[in-house]
């Protein structure tokens, strides 16, 4: 599956020009989720993580976010790749 991914957030280590994702892979997770789980809980861990519902859009959100230039430990800290 060919898929892209279209992103807003343009302070985001992995956003591009014209509005696309450029992480390899990313995860989405509840807000609850996010903010209690460090950053390298990640997409690479995806299949180990139990699923979760959510009750609207509101309350998901990327967990690849990594802000940009915040340094190379913490952009590597989730093992996700930007693609060129
Ligand atoms: S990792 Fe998430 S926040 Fe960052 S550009 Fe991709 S979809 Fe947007």
């Amino acid at each position: 599956m060919n898929q892209r991914i279209h992103c807003t957030i343009n302070n985001c280590h992995y956003w591009s020009q014209g509005n696309e994702c450029k992480a390899n892979e990313i995860i989405i997770t509840s807000d609850q989720f996010g903010q209690s789980n460090p950053d390298k809980v990640d997409a690479t861990m995806a299949k180990q993580l139990t699923p979760e519902s959510a009750d609207s859009c509101m309350s998901t959100c990327c967990k690849t976010f990594v802000p940009q230039g915040s340094g190379s430990q913490r952009v590597s800290a989730d093992s996700i790749q930007k693609m060129s």
